[in-house]
């Protein structure tokens, strides 16, 4: 069922992840949309309408990137609210930035550029923390959740959106055929480009699957650890409190 898994060397793995989303950047909702034929911007508009997130509320969007769920999450903090925006890559934030002041959300936003697996924040900073289609690009996934669980504020939550593991059996097939095929060949026709779109596809596939990534969020401190999988496991959203 696998076509063709290359195995990167973890020391290689922050420098080819650095080197995929800066030659993507410019060209990230494209990918997006090809990668899951639109639905993604379903599946951010779901993950922000349930994350429980209300007027006030202080925000980290962690491998916040094109600032989408930045965006969705703005009108709902309100005026007394506050949103950082962190991710790793500058010029993701820098796409991010240019992206949200263009559509005129600007108030009570801060952009920062940061690694998941050290916040520079004290403890409890944080009413939410969000990071979507971000925790697999994380080398050290344990630590970026134990940190996570750190700046938030007792009562505080942390919410996952990622890609899953697939739940349908005989789905299987045809999205790997998907993710392994069709692909990397839309990646080299659109965007000139193919081993970026054949490293997101691996990076899905090693992605620990819900139960794990449940498992790992207790390790890391955080209570009442629960997921819900988006269409048929695609994507999944693990949430976890801090108490
Ligand atoms: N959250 C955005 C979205 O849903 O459209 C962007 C997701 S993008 C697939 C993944 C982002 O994670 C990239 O912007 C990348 O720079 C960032 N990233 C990768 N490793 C990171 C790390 N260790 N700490 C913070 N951000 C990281």
């Amino acid at each position: 069922t696998h076509f063709g898994f290359r195995d990167v060397p973890l020391a290689d793995k922050q420098k080819l992840v650095g080197q995929v989303f800066s030659s993507v950047a410019q060209r990230y909702d494209l990918m997006n949309d090809l990668m899951s034929l639109g639905i993604h911007r379903v599946w951010k508009r779901y993950f922000v309408a349930t994350s429980g997130v209300k007027q006030g509320d202080r925000v980290l969007d962690l491998a916040g990137g094109t600032g989408d769920i930045a965006a969705l999450l703005h009108p709902r903090v309100g005026e007394r609210g506050a949103i950082v925006l962190g991710d790793i890559n500058d010029a993701m934030l820098r796409v991010g930035r240019d992206r949200l002041i263009d559509r005129g959300i600007v108030r009570g936003l801060e952009f920062v550029q940061m690694n998941a697996e050290a916040l520079p924040f004290p403890d409890a900073s944080f009413d939410l923390v969000t990071i979507a289609f971000g925790l697999r690009n994380v080398t050290d996934k344990p630590r970026a959740l134990a940190e996570m669980r750190r700046v938030l504020r007792p009562g505080g939550r942390a919410l996952v959106l990622e890609f899953s593991e697939v739940q349908p059996k005989w789905f299987r097939p045809i999205y790997d055929f998907h993710s392994f095929r069709v692909l990397p060949r839309l990646g080299r026709l659109f965007a000139g480009d193919a081993d970026s779109y054949q490293y997101l596809a691996e990076s899905i596939r090693k992605h620990p699957p819900q139960e794990q990534l449940k498992g790992m969020m207790s390790e890391a401190g955080f209570e009442r650890c629960d997921y819900r999988n988006l269409s048929g496991g695609i994507v999944a959203i693990h949430s976890g409190h801090a108490v």
